[in-house]
């Protein structure tokens, strides 16, 4: 069959545009590899924000008796929590899953691959299209940190579906994503390290509220080390037999190193741009003036 639009990616670009042009009345094909709803509902925006929400309750639970609230014994429950963001994910996706049908959106579950301007494979299957939208995203960008191949460490896929806690950890990344797990942790008890190049958190955004967000965080116990850029990564020895991380860094003063039970990688992500294909498009890339 042909179509009028084939959309490669089915995250909120993906699954966006393809509800707008089915509505619209357009035939619409969408290829999704691995889970409708993309990075933002299930690893991303939803699922971290879930977990914030189980964490916020948790602090305002402990810091009831402040506000003139009883509350006997404020306690929490890591693997429920994980449980319920599954559940409030899985609601989403199918949520989606569900408009998409209604305007009459094709959804094809698989690795799409560009054939030329008209033609998409997936599978055995070549579909053809008016048009194609790319809207294939974006993966987390590990950096080339000597030792980075040595030692384990977490990216957010894992820090999310962690169900048990470490004493500490080490974040590599004080930018938003970064900031996020960095909070999380520390409301339910776990001694966190931010380590960040840049000498405020939160990357671009205004400056001064970054700056109060980091006071109130290093308030509730959060260890900032600013300005700092990691140098190597490297196993250190066991602490109550657990294996440990260390993350050695320099700063204005000089090297240092800190030491910790886990290690979130957190430095940001980059599009998702080879692999399926956008060499047969022939695109030209052209520089900004
Ligand atoms: C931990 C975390 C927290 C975040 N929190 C927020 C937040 O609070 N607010 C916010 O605005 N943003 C947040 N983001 C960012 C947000 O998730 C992204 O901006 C958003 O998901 C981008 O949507 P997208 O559709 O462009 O790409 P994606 O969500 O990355 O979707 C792209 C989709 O394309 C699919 N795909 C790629 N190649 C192919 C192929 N060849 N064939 C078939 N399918 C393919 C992928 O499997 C993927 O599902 C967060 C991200 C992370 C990681």
């Amino acid at each position: 069959m042909k179509y009028q639009l084939a959309i490669i990616g089915g995250g909120p670009a993906g699954y966006t545009a393809a509800e707008a042009a089915g509505k619209a009345g357009l035939s619409v094909v969408l290829f999704e590899k691995q889970n409708l709803g993309g990075v933002c509902l299930n690893e991303g925006c939803i699922p971290t924000k879930t977990l914030l929400y189980s964490a916020k309750t948790y602090d305002g639970a402990r810091h009831a008796s402040k506000y003139a609230v009883n509350v006997a014994e404020a306690s929490f429950d890591l693997p429920k929590i994980i449980a319920r963001k599954q559940k409030v994910v899985r609601k989403l996706v199918l949520g989606v899953k569900g408009k998409l049908t209604t305007h009459g959106v094709n959804i094809v579950s698989g690795e799409a691959v560009i054939v030329d301007n008209h033609h998409v494979q997936c599978g055995e299957e070549t579909y053809e299209c008016d048009n194609l939208l790319l809207c294939t995203g974006s993966e987390t960008f590990i950096p080339p940190i000597p030792g980075v191949d040595r030692v384990p460490y977490w990216t957010h896929r894992d820090a999310l579906d962690n169900k048990e806690l470490p004493d500490s950890l080490v974040v590599i990344g004080g930018g938003v994503i970064g900031m996020e797990f960095a909070s999380f942790f520390n409301s339910l008890g776990v001694q966190v390290t931010v380590v960040e190049m840049l000498d405020e958190i939160l990357g671009g955004m205004d400056k001064e509220l970054s700056a109060l967000l980091r006071a109130e965080y290093a308030k509730r116990g959060i260890r900032f080390l600013m300005g700092t850029k990691v140098t190597a990564l490297s196993e250190a020895p066991s602490a109550e037999g657990l294996p440990q991380v260390q993350v050695s860094y320099e700063d204005a003063q000089g090297a240092g190193f800190v030491v910790a039970h886990k290690l979130l990688m957190s430095v940001g992500r980059r599009p998702v741009t080879k692999g399926f294909g956008l060499e047969n498009l022939n695109l030209e890339k052209t520089e900004r003036g």
